[in-house]
């Protein structure tokens, strides 16, 4: 049987990995002269920068990722320093005091009777969760007070590129249902392009094939199912089609279907999934400016949700004895014309969190169109199936639910590997 991945992004790699593993002969074709998509590294000045993610793994060696890389025998070591995740919650920005509550205790800084309906909630919303409403909307209902949005804005932007009342309750709670479960964040050694780079070698070790600079133009189709793919105007059959380039660019390469009353109706959910979008300001510094290997929520930003710092875990993504540090934000659809300012409230943002300290910014990133932060925001993911038969999605265009973007990815995988292979 023969599978034609169509991308080598995370999803991509993962899949072939795992279908070139189970008896599959596989052929990647990726359009760039590089693998990874938005999941591998750039060198700038000795500095492990990004093509997208910041070299975070939402739950660490413990997740859905973690499990699915050594399923298929990838080499990878992902590290977590357990607790590490604040909330910055300043008390005179001006004065710049200010306090890191760990994020298992943020309730800590509400009043009493906000602490005591936090804990109630915590308890009944695992039992009944909240369904037709927003985050924010939920927030609203329950918790009087404007620091809980401000938190939950830092919470969602950074975790997942959106605004809290642009995320459904329901996934936000399948989210956190999957933090209790398998825990917090953690930093591939290598970064992102270790985890890319480790699954390309799985692929060809297992007798895959990995093309690159090989743009796909059309899945073709026959009798309602795939049967291969054009690249530069020459088809290339095919027993299974795997897309990584999410629902929308996967319909756009398929012709003809379009009479079929139930693609129209899939046409219909495909049209529903809303992109998320967001920047990133990279920043070298000579000292530690957060002293840890985990997530620095900032809640009281104007635009940055969250910083990381990710040479405190592997020293290696930046020169010796510098230090890594990466900010991100979310941006609306409708604020995308004015990126430029965006970025700018982010890098004021950033020059009164670190007030007084020394670094430079070598690098700037926005997401959005096709280099989204997600093709699907979470809540809006519609599965990895398609109307047509040997056609699936995967990707973060496809994640499984309540999956923090890669987590989601390896999700949607596993669950299209479920269908593929029993
Ligand atoms: P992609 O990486 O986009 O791969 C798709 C590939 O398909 C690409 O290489 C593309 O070139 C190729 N392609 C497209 N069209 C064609 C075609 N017609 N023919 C052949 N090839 C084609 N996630 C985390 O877990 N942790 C984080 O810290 C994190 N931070 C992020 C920060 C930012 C700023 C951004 C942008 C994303 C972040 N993410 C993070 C999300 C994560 O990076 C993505 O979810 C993930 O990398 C997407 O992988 P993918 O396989 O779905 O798609």
């Amino acid at each position: 049987m023969k599978a034609i991945v169509i991308g080598s992004g995370l999803g991509g790699l993962l899949s072939a990995a795992k279908l070139s593993g189970s008896g599959y002969e596989v052929e990647v074709f990726e359009r760039l002269p590089i693998t990874g998509g938005r999941f591998t590294n750039i060198d700038i000045k000795g500095y492990q920068l990004s093509t997208g993610a910041l070299h975070m793994i939402p739950h660490g060696p413990t997740g859905p990722l973690a499990q699915l890389l050594r399923e298929v025998n990838a080499d990878v070591t992902i590290e977590r320093e357990d607790g590490m995740a604040f909330m910055r919650i300043f008390e005179d920005i001006g004065n710049n005091i200010y306090e890191d509550v760990p994020f298992a205790k943020f309730g800590k800084v509400f009043s009493l009777w906000n602490r005591i309906k936090l804990a109630f909630l915590m308890i009944t919303t695992r039992k009944n969760t909240p369904k037709n409403c927003s985050f924010a909307e939920w927030l609203s209902k329950h918790l009087d007070t404007p620091l809980a949005y401000q938190m939950a804005d830092a919470f969602c932007g950074w975790a997942l590129s959106l605004k809290a009342e642009d995320v459904p309750a329901e996934e936000v709670f399948e989210i956190f249902e999957n933090l209790y479960r398998y825990g917090g964040p953690g930093v591939p050694i290598g970064g992102c392009k270790a985890v890319t780079d480790a699954l390309a070698d799985v692929v060809r070790n297992n007798g895959g094939t990995i093309h690159t600079e090989k743009e796909v133009t059309e899945i073709i189709t026959e009798d309602g199912k795939a049967i291969g793919v054009i690249i530069d105007g020459k088809q290339h059959p095919a027993d299974l089609v795997i897309s990584n380039i999410g629902h929308h660019y996967t319909n756009d390469l398929c012709k003809g279907e379009e009479t079929d009353a139930e693609y129209q109706k899939y046409l219909d959910r495909v049209k529903a999934i809303k992109p998320s979008a967001g920047a990133k300001i990279c920043l070298a510094a000579s000292e530690p400016l957060i002293g840890h290997g985990g997530v620095l929520f900032t809640p009281s930003a104007r635009r940055v949700n969250g910083i990381n710092e990710v040479t405190n875990i592997d020293p290696k993504l930046a020169p010796q004895g510098k230090h890594l540090v990466m900010a991100h934000q979310t941006t609306k659809w409708e604020r995308i014309p004015y990126l430029e300012d965006e970025i700018d409230l982010g890098i004021k943002d950033l020059e009164e969190i670190f007030a007084g300290k020394d670094y430079e910014i070598i690098l700037t990133q926005s997401h959005y169109n096709g280099w989204p932060v997600n093709r699907s925001s979470s809540g809006s993911d519609i599965g990895n199936t398609t109307p047509i038969e040997g056609l699936y999605v995967v990707g973060d265009g496809a994640k499984g639910k309540g999956g923090i973007e890669v987590e989601g990815i390896a999700l949607g995988v596993k669950n299209t590997m479920n269908l593929i292979l029993g």
